[in-house]
């Protein structure tokens, strides 16, 4: 166990960056408030870095370079192993300092770092994931074999609502894979990526390797500009994946940007009842909704089960615990912010107006002993349509919007007509509709009656359409081509060319 983290302190205190393998105090003269959510408490001052801070990140990782990337991937491993032994021994204290400032309950926040976990988990297995290809007498007496070599300093920008997953997600695939690395955590939940900082650095990692600077749109645009970063992986909203993308790849860089989702969950009339109900409850109003996996819209295939699994989600609804980030046995917490939940309301406020029917308000929602947290209840509308706000956007809230559609094409057309791609999933008791489904469906990750078919550490995950800019995957097989150069080199040894020149191609031979 370390020492604990400042963001565990009553007061609130004025945070810093991680450079050279320590704390930094910003310089730039601003800063912006981190909120406890439960509260609606500022609990935290953030420095927000200028240009000059981004550039210090940048050389400390630059400098680092050259000795990490000769690093063995062997020992780049070893390193994973005692900094995963390490997240696991302070699982309790990163799971607090998360709640604290995110808002979600204990136990969300325990399960997105085991989540994470296992992606340092995956990374353990660099010397075998680097491995590559070689194949003999390509021609006469010619080798050819394929390298997968660092791309040299790389940078994560990551969203609000999993403050340790998704970074989990970036950095430590990078990283054993002989990158350095700058991560730009959000704002609005900073200290769990100060807190890995600290906790990699425990597990042996060399001072530079990874450096956290927190800030803003000026950090993000200065990273998004600097000649020494190379790769950038993002994870927020669509409009500032497209920006994030457009802008970095316009600097020459590998640019992959993950954005919002609306998913849609099918249930055909075959499906079990209770066991759907069951899985819309923890997905729409799981971690309240915001995550970019949550399932926003039920989709039913005719009035009878719409009726049946409505029912029961109204009643499940009812008997919901919804409390504090640390209240026991609380299922789901307060929004992220004030903006964000009065936001929310608005979705609320427009479905009404737009004629959907309100079937549980969450609006006037508070908890008792928490009346300035930032709650909105679960919420569940009926009889939407395509032409509703609610169903168009993106809410990342605690509501669930019902539709209900005759057939299964209509589903499926439903679905792939959605500008976002990212989740779906299908509840059914027949195998060739779900087999269809996932054939037919243009969605990057599907579950059937699984509803949120999160991809495991060894597969990778991403979604499709404004889910996504850029080629590769986060995690799994596909963070290794996408941090690592393909070099290929073709070889032959000097008893190869005692005959003179040749002007045939070596492969005629
Ligand atoms: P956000 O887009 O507001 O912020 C994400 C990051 O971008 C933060 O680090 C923030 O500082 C930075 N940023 C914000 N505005 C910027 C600007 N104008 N210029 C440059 N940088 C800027 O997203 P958020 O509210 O923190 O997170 C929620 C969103 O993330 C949701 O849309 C959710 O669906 C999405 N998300 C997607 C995935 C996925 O895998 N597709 C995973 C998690 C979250």
């Amino acid at each position: 166990m370390i020492a604990n983290p400042s963001i565990l302190h009553a007061e609130p205190t004025m945070l810093a960056h991680w450079i050279g393998g320590r704390l930094v105090a910003g310089t730039s003269g601003r800063h912006s408030d981190v909120y406890n959510p439960s509260e609606g408490k500022v609990c935290a001052h953030l420095p927000l870095a200028s240009e000059d801070e981004v550039d210090a990140a940048v050389q400390s990782a630059k400098a680092a370079l050259p000795a990490w990337a000769a690093t063995t991937p062997l020992r780049r491993a070893r390193i994973m192993f005692k900094f995963k032994d390490l997240l696991e021994q302070n699982a309790n204290q990163i799971a607090a300092i998360i709640s604290r400032e995110h808002g979600k309950v204990l136990s969300d926040a325990h399960g997105e770092l085991q989540r994470g976990i296992e992606v340092v988990e995956f990374a353990c297995g660099a010397p075998q994931l680097l491995k590559t290809e070689f194949a003999e007498n390509v021609g006469g007496g010619i080798d050819s074999y394929s390298l997968r070599q660092p791309v040299g300093v790389c940078a994560g920008i990551t969203p609000f609502n999993f403050p340790s997953m998704v970074p989990l997600w970036m950095f430590p695939m990078a990283i054993v894979c002989g990158n350095t690395y700058v991560l730009k955590p959000s704002e609005r939940d900073p200290s769990t990526a100060l807190f890995l900082a600290e906790l990699f650095k425990q597990a042996g990692l060399p001072d530079g390797v990874l450096n956290v600077v927190n800030g803003d749109k000026t950090a993000v645009d200065a990273l998004l500009s600097h000649t020494d970063v190379k790769a950038i992986a993002f994870v927020g909203s669509t409009p500032i994946a497209s920006y994030v993308y457009t802008t970095g790849t316009a600097h020459g860089k590998r640019v992959q940007a993950f954005g919002g989702a609306k998913n849609h969950m099918v249930v055909m009339p075959d499906a079990d009842a209770e066991m759907a109900a069951d899985a819309l409850l923890g997905a729409a109003y799981g971690s309240a909704g915001e995550r970019c996996m949550a399932i926003s819209v039920a989709v039913f295939v005719g009035d009878k089960i719409a009726d049946d699994v409505i029912a029961r989600v109204r009643r499940k609804i009812a008997g919901m615990k919804v409390g504090t980030s640390t209240t026991a046995g609380a299922e789901m917490g307060p929004l992220i912010n004030g903006p964000h939940r009065d936001k929310v309301k608005g979705y609320i406020d427009s479905g009404v107006d737009q004629g959907a029917q309100l079937l549980v308000d969450g609006r006037e929602f508070s908890v008792a002993g928490a009346e300035n947290g930032y709650f909105v209840g679960p919420t569940l509308f009926d009889h939407a349509n395509t032409d509703m706000k609610i169903y168009q956007e993106e809410i990342f809230g605690p509501v669930l919007t019902c539709m209900r559609v005759p057939t299964f094409d209509a589903a499926v057309k439903l679905i792939n007509d959605h500008q976002y791609g990212n989740g779906t999933a299908i509840f059914t008791r027949d195998g060739d509709t779900a087999r269809a489904f996932a054939h037919g469906i243009e969605v990057g990750m599907v579950g059937i009656n699984v509803p949120i078919p999160v991809p495991v550490a060894y597969h990778s995950f991403g979604g499709w359409k404004a889910s996504i800019f850029g080629d590769h995957a986060m995690y799994g097989p596909d963070s290794i081509r996408f941090y690592t150069r393909l070099k290929t080199i073709t070889q032959r040894w000097p008893s190869g060319i005692r005959a003179g020149a040749e002007f045939v191609m070596p492969t005629n031979k």
